[in-house]
């Protein structure tokens, strides 16, 4: 079915999937990413599957650039993806995960750090907790030292110090971590509370799974006893008009009976796109602290913390040059680290900065090359000869608008901005003009080879 290369093409989609619940997380992995499968690659498009039209629309929406960027990464072939609907799919996965639920039955619920759940069923409502995500597995510095200390007065407090806390910061700085912390902490201290731990992706799942079942009440029952509520990723919720009028109206019941609740976002409530302006004011009432980027310092404190947790020795030099080196976030710390130990073990050599470089090329090199919208525009200007200026104007000749398109297209593959923020540096267009050309430049590389040429070019200028 695949074309030539079947074994390697499958491979290419087993890093992605690695990749993918890497970044995203288990819970939304599971949920939206696993049920994916892939059915060929031909003519430069990567065909893949789902079992309905929601999870299709879902995964559009939230995964699709993120899905565009990792293939093309694996494979500079891929000029497109296409995702198809097929009914037949829900049966096979439904079968799997009985299995698979079959034989976690079991084995020990206890371990596998299921919040306390919801009366309904078996715990399937909450979100998992991760073991390790613990306060005194948290590292603290300047960067997360005010909502660490809002996450311990949450977790410690005889009644509630903020109504919400709203915690927010970028991919992979411990939003999770703190919000699993804070749970863990409560259940211990207090075994009687009720606390329950949800993404906003799971929240938004399990009600539109109520509506289809028309069984919104028990879907509202199940946060009635709630003592502290926790939802993870509140930016999946903006745009979905009934699941966020849902989650208002779970929101002020809970916060009427003076109950906890703790938010995570990776923007602040007022930058929050596409967030009801009420509950956008309502998010920002109690306490919001940010999650600044690692410093080196604390990337350092990282390093050694983690490098003691894992039992290996990794010389002072090798962990200065990481944290000097890998600035992203702490996941890709995290990750580098793994990558060193199991290395080592291998070889059994003890690591040097020249094994490290070597083991971690891929993720070095991604650390090292920050692209900007400028240089990209700029890039682009020189190589189709117009003038910077031209990225911004509102000329609309084709000489000027495809280069302009192009831009637009390579600012989507190669910086991780968001599509308004794209729109505002070319002008202050709107995101569906970048929409636009990002669609309209994926379909002409499909069918003019010179244009896909020039492409490959600039991005390949771009990324060395
Ligand atoms: P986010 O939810 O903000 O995307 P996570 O909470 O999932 O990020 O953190 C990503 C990884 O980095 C996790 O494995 C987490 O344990 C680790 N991590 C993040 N910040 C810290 C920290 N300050 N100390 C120790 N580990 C951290
Ligand atoms: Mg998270």
């Amino acid at each position: 079915m695949l074309e030539r290369d079947e074994g390697a093409v499958r491979a290419q989609w087993a890093r992605i999937r690695g990749r993918l619940r890497e970044e995203f997380g288990d819970a939304a992995f599971r949920t939206w990413l696993k049920p994916v499968t892939l059915r060929e690659l031909r003519g430069g498009v990567v065909r893949l599957a789902v079992p309905t039209k929601f999870m299709r629309d879902w995964v559009e929406t939230n995964y699709l650039d993120r899905l565009r960027m990792l293939w093309t990464g694996e494979n500079a072939a891929v000029r497109g993806i296409d995702i198809a609907i097929e009914a037949a799919l829900a049966r096979a996965i439904a079968d799997s995960e009985a299995a698979a639920d079959g034989a976690a039955d079991g084995g020990a619920p206890e371990a596998a750090g299921e919040v306390e759940d919801l009366a309904t069923d078996r715990g399937d409502f909450a979100g998992r907790l991760d073991p390790r995500f613990t306060f005194e597995n948290f590292v603290v510095g300047k960067p997360n030292e005010l909502a660490h200390a809002a996450a311990r007065r949450v977790a410690e407090a005889a009644t509630v110090p903020f109504n919400p806390l709203f915690l927010y910061g970028g991919v992979g700085l411990g939003k999770t971590h703190l919000m699993h912390a804070i749970a863990w902490h409560v259940r211990r201290r207090e075994p009687s509370k009720r606390v329950i731990y949800l993404s906003a992706e799971k929240f938004m799942f399990q009600f539109v799974k109520a509506v289809r079942f028309k069984d919104t009440m028990a879907f509202k029952e199940q946060f009635r006893s709630v003592d502290l509520l926790m939802i993870d990723d509140v930016q999946f919720l903006c745009g979905k008009d009934s699941t966020q009028e849902e989650f208002f109206y779970t929101f002020n019941a809970l916060v009427d009976q003076n109950r906890q609740i703790v938010i995570s976002a990776d923007k602040s409530p007022s930058d929050l796109e596409g967030l009801e302006e009420r509950m956008r004011s309502r998010l920002g009432w109690g306490l919001v602290a940010d999650i600044h980027p690692t410093t080196y310092e604390l990337r350092l404190g990282i390093l050694q913390t983690k490098a003691e947790q894992l039992g290996i020795d990794v010389p002072t030099k090798v962990v200065e040059f990481l944290a000097h080196k890998i600035t992203s976030n702490v996941r890709e710390l995290e990750g580098a680290l793994n990558r060193i130990s199991a290395h080592a073990s291998l070889v059994g050599r003890a690591v040097t900065i020249e094994t490290a470089q070597e083991v971690l090329h891929d993720l070095l090199r991604a650390n090292d090359r920050r692209i900007t919208i400028e240089e990209i525009q700029k890039r682009v200007a020189e190589h189709f000869s117009i003038r910077m200026a031209d990225m911004h104007s509102a000329r609309r000749a084709r000489a000027v608008a495809r280069p302009r398109q192009v831009a637009m297209y390579l600012c989507k593959q190669l910086t991780p901005r968001s599509l308004p923020e794209i729109g505002r540096k070319f002008g202050g267009r709107d995101h569906t003009t970048v929409m636009h050309a990002v669609r309209k430049i994926e379909e002409l590389r499909a069918s003019d080879p010179n244009l896909s040429e020039d492409i490959e070019l600039l991005r390949r200028m771009l990324e060395t």
